[in-house]
């Protein structure tokens, strides 16, 4: 019997139930670390499957783990399960249409990736099992990837420790290796505090948070043209001192995220916009608060695993879309824009397709080392800690961009279904290549070793950063 085999039949047999999990946790989508029923349901099915829980990790209310088997290695599976502000969709349409005005939505298909990251443990522990082989799996439940940095937490208080190698998923539009690189980010507000007067009888006593605002914004914009290339800086305002024009506004703040390849490039820049800011409080005569809202570590390649990986991706095969898949996809495809079709194809660094199918039910060649994903993942401080890889599954209409009602609409799918089988298949089939070919392991160990040795693993969000939901409004 061939062991690959076992994880694959083990998944087809366990799968209905821990779909209907991910049909569950999106009927009741929740934002960042607000994530209760959704914690409490994946806890529900893995108390049941018999793993042992550990609640509250690194004092977040949302966060756990859950551990089964005996001795040996201790291999991890990263599962998300928060939602969007604003996505609130029905589920099976090809038009935008509410269910809640102005409610949450599974945009990013975090649904079915802490479900099939489950269900991928509770088949390798299963294999386990059946083999005598000994081993421990642990899930990782990880609140708030979305803006909340979840996992940077949880790595800065250390829960990851003694596990030698994880692996997660995402949902997409193609089977491929997941981008072995991401930005860096870290995220931080800025409150400027002035003096309200009048603004016509006695504007000489005003002193403007507004104004300082807005020249803080100036001075980054100048900045812009002298940083690395692939670096970004994003701002919102967050409070912008009232509505009255005719009152000196006291009190302006702005939420900044600054990105870059690499997390020393991310922290000098973060100086920088800290000095454009107190520039921006000298000249106005205000004060300005900065407090750092989170922050997240670029992604750490390892080759030995992502080559085990897509082997046990093309070992899988193709993810068997069927007719009625088809169908919906080309509904859903009618609403998308052609660049959305190209953005993916250029994401995984390849030529578009003269007809690009409606569902790319095939896997990508690879690894690709050369890609970095235009954007940032709190898979990232994992990956410093442990050899990590991810897959991405194709789950989707191909062309379905992230945090859109359209990836909402389709997270109950037939395809998003058989999207996450894939994964789950692909996870646990890795995992126990590791657990049955120790030497694999000492492989991607060693590599991991040999690039923290270089530059060894600082946490981006320091001790004197608070958890977010613990912060009063800032
Ligand atoms: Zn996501």
């Amino acid at each position: 019997m061939n062991a690959v085999v076992d994880t694959d039949r083990l998944i087809e047999g366990l799968g209905p139930a821990y779909l209907d999990l991910s049909d569950r946790i999106w009927d009741m989508p929740e934002l960042r670390y607000q994530e209760e029923r959704s914690a409490a349901a994946q806890i529900g099915m893995l108390e049941a499957a018999g793993f042992k829980v550990t609640r509250n990790l690194a004092d977040i209310p949302t966060a756990f783990m859950a551990e089964a088997g005996e001795g040996g290695p201790v291999i991890g599976f990263l599962g998300e399960f928060d939602a969007l502000a604003g996505l609130s969709q029905e589920a099976g349409i090809a038009e935008k249409r509410p269910v809640a005005e102005g409610g949450n939505g599974h945009g990013c298909g975090h649904n079915l990736l802490g479900a099939g990251a489950i269900l991928a443990a509770v088949a390798t522990r299963d294999h386990l099992k059946a083999r005598g082989l000994a081993g421990r799996v642990r899930y990782f439940g990880c609140p708030a990837e979305e803006g909340g940095s979840g996992k940077t937490f949880m790595a800065r208080a250390g829960v990851f420790e003694g596990v030698e190698a994880a692996f997660s998923w995402h949902p997409g539009s193609f089977n491929s290796l997941f981008p072995s690189q991401s930005l860096a980010n870290i995220q931080a507000y800025f409150r400027f505090s002035g003096r309200a007067s009048h603004a016509a009888a006695s504007p000489e006593l005003g002193r403007s948070a507004l104004d300082a605002l807005e020249l803080m914004s100036v001075g980054v914009q100048y900045m812009r043209e002298h940083m690395p290339e692939k670096a970004r800086v994003h701002s919102a305002i967050t409070r912008t001192g009232g509505l009255s024009p005719n009152v000196v506004q006291d009190d302006a703040e702005a939420l900044y995220l600054i990105r870059s390849p690499q997390i020393p490039e991310v922290m000098a820049l973060f100086e920088r916009v800290r000095k454009i800011a107190q520039g921006a409080a000298m000249m106005t005569e205000t004060e300005v608060g900065i407090t750092v809202d989170k922050a997240c570590s670029n992604l750490l390649p390892n080759t030995v695993l992502d080559e085990l990986m897509q082997a046990e991706m093309e070992r899988v095969g193709d993810s068997g879309f069927d007719d009625a898949d088809l169908a919906y996809a080309g509904e859903i495809r009618r609403t998308l824009h052609e660049n959305d079709i190209a953005a993916v194809y250029q994401m995984f660094g390849i030529e578009p397709e003269a007809e690009p199918p409606l569902l790319a039910g095939h896997v990508l060649p690879g690894p690709r080392h050369d890609l970095i994903l235009p954007g940032s993942t709190d898979v990232g401080d994992v990956s410093w800690q442990m050899p990590v890889a991810q897959v991405m599954a194709a789950s989707n209409a191909l062309g379905t961009p992230f945090h859109s009602w359209q990836l909402v609409a389709q997270g109950k799918s037939g395809a998003a279904h058989r999207g996450m089988l894939f994964a789950a298949k692909t996870m646990a089939g890795s995992a126990a290549r590791l657990f049955e070919a120790p030497d694999l392991l000492a492989r991607a160990r060693a590599e991991f070793e040999a690039r923290i040795a270089k530059t060894p693993y600082r946490c981006p969000i320091g001790p004197e950063v608070d958890l977010p939901f613990r912060r009063g409004a800032s």
